[in-house]
């Protein structure tokens, strides 16, 4: 039994089809062939020069991909990656992709503590801001939350001068209603201010919570499960939040010497990448994180102001979890619109 994390048959509909518009956001890691986590076979930083690099390559195939369809992605560059590519670091964002940040090393958070992640973290933003000249502001960690997270995660990429994060999989605890049911995107208080979240599409399976709209579980998944879990979704409101990294459109791409599992997902059905991006796409084109944050404040906005448009007596009530666009007691903007939890009811239009 797989399903969408949440039932959308009971919905019911606004006078906006959210479905139609930008609901479905591409993110790419932005990651050499070599940086695979958790294992004995991967290559410290010294030697990462040593090896043949791939990565300018396959975004080269990204971005094609993504100008041939029309559509945008967040782009979550390593510090390291931008130092040895400034140009195609700026071709991706004159491109319109947004373009967050990886860290600088691809140091997993839990393995390293809050000094030196903070270090990192700070040092990658640090060097995609020199070669781009503006602000990044979206972060992901390498190897994503899967704990739950430490107490001091967000804290620590608040700190370092981010307002989005998109580190976790949809579903977890922090993103449910009371009626137990995924909100999509929330925002998370930190002692630095708030910081939008933007959780990775999940699946259901046996009552568990799958990494199934990524990487190697995305080339896994039969397509077919793939688009039926993506049109639920959609129905919700939610956003279908899809990641790759290069390699995972590298059909020639060399393999580390990892474990049975490893060298298996590392592998399986890379020719089947662009293929399920186009289908996951057929109905949405996908955006990034920043122009799916930027629709859904103003569709807020316009639902929250449109009363006589709204039919029979459903409609969306907005309650205002949070500002993220002004930094809490100093008005500083952080570049990211509005954020609000959005809560349907059939007693009619609330703003808050
Ligand atoms: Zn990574």
């Amino acid at each position: 039994m797989c399903d969408a994390l949440d039932g959308s048959r009971d919905q019911p509909r606004t006078f906006l089809n959210l479905e139609r518009y930008a609901t479905r956001i591409l993110s790419v890691d932005v990651e050499e062939w070599f940086h695979i986590l958790h294992s004995p076979a991967t290559p410290n930083v010294y030697q990462w020069d040593e090896l043949e690099p791939r990565l300018p390559g396959n975004v080269e195939m990204l971005l094609t991909f993504l100008d041939e369809a029309g559509a945008h992605a967040t782009f979550f560059w390593l510090g390291w990656a931008a130092e040895k590519y400034p140009k195609l670091l700026r071709r991706c964002r004159d491109a319109g992709h947004e373009i967050g940040c990886h860290g600088y090393g691809h140091l997993p958070y839990a393995r390293v503590g809050p000094e030196v992640f903070r270090e990192d973290i700070t040092r990658g933003r640090a060097v995609l801001q020199e070669v781009l000249g503006e602000s990044v502001r979206c972060f992901r960690t390498p190897g994503f939350v899967v704990d739950g997270g430490r107490d001091w995660f967000f804290d620590v990429v608040a700190e370092a001068g981010y307002t989005c994060d998109s580190s976790t999989l949809d579903g977890g605890a922090a993103s449910l209603s009371r009626r137990g049911r995924s909100t999509g995107t929330y925002v998370i208080k930190t002692n630095s201010g708030p910081l939008v979240e933007v959780p990775v599409s999940a699946m259901m399976m046996g009552g568990r919570r799958l990494w199934s709209f990524g990487g190697g579980y995305l080339r896994l998944m039969p397509a077919v499960l793939l688009d039926r879990v993506a049109e639920r979704t959609a129905r919700t409101g939610r956003p279908l939040v899809v990641y790759l990294h290069p390699r995972d459109v590298d059909r020639q791409s060399p393999c580390l010497r990892l474990g049975l599992w490893g060298r298996f997902k590392f592998v399986v059905n890379r020719k089947t990448t662009f293929a399920k991006l186009r289908r996951l796409q057929n109905r949405s084109r996908f955006c990034s994180i920043r122009e799916f944050l930027t629709f859904r404040s103003m569709l807020e906005s316009a639902n929250a102001e449109s009363r006589p448009i709204v039919r029979r007596d459903v409609a969306i009530q907005v309650t205002d979890v949070a500002r993220p666009h002004e930094r809490e007691g100093t008005g500083q903007r952080t570049g990211y619109p509005d954020t609000s939890r959005v809560h349907r009811t059939r007693r009619g239009v609330h703003a808050e």
